[in-house]
């Protein structure tokens, strides 16, 4: 399996982060979904958690989750 890096580079690019990155989700070995992190408010997202979200709302479902 091999993965674009150029595209990881530019999906981290993206990122209105000052400390951007991203993620690729992986299906089969062929890349599917691309995410970076984020930040909304007060709240700042991984490109980890980002990719799956995404992935999962592509396929309908919607992760919930609570942290202290
Ligand atoms: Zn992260």
């Amino acid at each position: 399996m091999k993965i674009d890096i150029s595209k990881l580079l530019s999906t981290a690019s993206d990122s209105d982060m000052s400390n951007k990155h991203s993620a690729v989700l992986v299906y089969n070995g062929r890349p599917i979904v691309w995410a970076h992190n984020s930040i909304s408010g007060s709240k700042t997202y991984h490109a980890e958690v980002s990719v799956v979200k995404k992935f999962l709302r592509i396929k309908g479902c919607v992760l919930w989750n609570y942290k202290e």
